[in-house]
């Protein structure tokens, strides 16, 4: 455990929601800080830095923030939590939503920054603080990849526990089909072991029920044994959007799980950094990773090329660790609204509401819609609290949640969402969505999925410790309520 002093915040006063006999911001932060741990209050830099992410439209306002540097601080943290009755929430990079941390403490874990690679057996062992791109970046000299996410600035923890969908999930399967066990602080104030041998309702819980079950402080994976792939992205004209969209559907439907795809609606700004074919144009992004022979992957690649004239053509042999250029995301820190939807099938008519929604002729406020194939290896796997291996695409609109968009973007993400519904599956994937009521996690979690989540949370945190396990509890509680 790490002792240090740091600088109080300013003094915040009786802060919203706060109760007679709740201690002051002043006094929690005090209280931290005489246990040992490295906590920073409202109003100093630390403070300010630690809680600003990289989506700016989730922004958290916790009661302190609390830095981690091992597995043992958070032992404390949530020990003391219980002790004192205040609620713990988890944060890294601030990609995805975390649960309201308003009168909470909450624990950031960039220290938790462990990261080593067993390349004979084929594995790695990863803090809680790691990003992905870190492990692509020492498991390729031994020419192995891992299955990360499009977006290798993105915690590897928080992807996981969110199911993990990758852009060679087709071949791979899902990022949590790859993990042999995590350690996790429960709400108890227990280090322990989730695997399937060990603690294996934990473990269930901890692939895809977010940050529920526990603060994860590192997990071991398996790597996969690919050096290159053959992958990137095609672009075109926005104004071929409706052949190549209906190309690419008919297409995908054919492929074998080696290759991984997915369609995009894109509309940059005109910024300087951009490709000039992109920038400030309305394009099509065709992405595409094929992890068979990098002579086939040409041959598989053809009727997509040969649809329309692409402005750009970036597929080619890439090496695995350069995953994160087959979607080019975003890494600046940015105000960002999502939508997001399952399908069951892309019928004709959802072909045609993608196209009149997003597609030339549309008003359309988004950065991005994109409709990623599902499938191949990601239908099957161990049992897990994610539920969604039998939807067979992912639509997820992004736009800026910047005045005077954000009233049509969020409209648009609607009228998307809705227009889609004839062929929804109902469901949701938990690192695409944010939400917090009821309605969201029977969608992400279906019934039965929501009432073992509710049962290992009770079970590991009987004090109610973990904000996520207070939003879950708090949003399904099943009995009715008095009056
Ligand atoms: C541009 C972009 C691209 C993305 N691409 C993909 C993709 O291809 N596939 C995919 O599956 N997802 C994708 N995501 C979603 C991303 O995986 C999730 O938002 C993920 O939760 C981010 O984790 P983080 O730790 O970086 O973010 P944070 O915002 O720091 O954490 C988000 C949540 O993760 C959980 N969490 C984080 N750390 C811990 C911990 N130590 N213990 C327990 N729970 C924890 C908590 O519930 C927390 O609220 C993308 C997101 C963005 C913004």
């Amino acid at each position: 455990m790490t002792t240090t002093t740091t600088t109080a915040g300013t003094p915040t006063g009786t802060s919203a929601g706060r109760t007679a006999g709740t201690p002051t911001a002043e006094a929690r932060l005090a209280a931290l800080q005489e246990a040992g741990l490295v906590a920073h209050g409202r109003g100093s830099a630390e403070y300010d830095a630690l809680v600003s992410g990289f989506n700016l439209d989730l922004s958290v306002s916790p009661v302190a923030v609390v830095e981690a540097a091992d597995a043992a601080d958070v032992v404390a943290l949530v020990r003391l939590a219980g002790e004192q009755g205040f609620g713990v929430g988890v944060r890294l990079t601030g990609h995805g939503l975390s649960p309201d941390l308003d009168d909470q403490v909450m624990v950031h874990t960039r220290g938790l920054s462990e990261l080593h690679v067993d390349a004979e057996g084929r594995w790695a062992r990863v803090g809680a603080g790691v990003l992905w791109q870190q492990v692509l970046d020492v498991a390729a000299p031994h020419g192995l990849g891992a299955v990360a996410g499009s977006a290798p600035a993105v915690g590897v923890v928080g992807y996981l526990t969110g199911g993990g969908i990758s852009p060679v999930g087709r071949t791979f399967g899902l990022g949590i089909d790859h993990v042999r066990s995590f350690d996790v602080v429960t709400g108890d104030g227990e280090l322990r072991t989730a695997s399937a041998a060990e603690n294996p309702d934990l473990f269930w819980a901890l692939k895809g029920g977010r940050g529920t079950a526990g603060v994860v402080t590192a997990v071991e994976i398996d790597l996969v044994p690919v050096a290159e792939l053959y992958a990137g992205a095609l672009f075109f004209d926005g104004a071929d959007a409706d052949t190549v969209l209906r190309t690419w559907a008919s297409w995908s439907a054919t492929l074998p799980a080696e290759a991984t795809t997915s369609i995009a609606f894109v509309r940059l700004p005109p910024l300087p950094q951009l490709p000039p074919p992109l920038a400030g144009r309305f394009t099509m992004s065709v992405r595409f990773a094929w992890t068979g022979s990098l002579e086939q992957g040409p041959e598989v690649l053809a009727p997509m090329r040969a649809c329309a004239t692409p402005v750009l053509d970036g597929v080619g042999p890439l090496p695995f660790a350069a995953l994160g250029a087959i979607h080019m995301d975003p890494v600046d820190p940015m105000p960002s609204l999502e939508a997001h939807t399952l399908l069951a099938e892309l019928t004709d008519e959802a072909l045609g509401a993608l196209v009149d929604l997003a597609g030339p002729a549309a008003e359309c406020p988004q950065v991005v819609v994109e409709v990623r194939q599902l499938g191949g290896a990601m239908s099957d796997g161990a049992e897990a609290a994610f539920a969604q291996r039998d939807a067979a695409y992912s639509v997820f609109a992004v736009g800026l949640a910047v005045p005077p968009l954000r009233e049509a973007v969020t409209a648009h993400g609607r009228a998307l969402v809705d227009a889609l519904e004839p062929c929804s599956t109902y469901g949701l994937l938990p690192n695409f969505a944010t939400g917090t009521d009821a309605a969201w996690w029977t969608a992400a979690y279906g019934e039965q999925g929501v009432a073992r989540l509710r049962e290992v949370v009770q079970a590991h945190d009987p004090r109610r410790v973990l904000a996520g396990s207070r939003a879950l509890l708090a949003a399904t509680d099943p009995r009715p309520t008095t009056r």
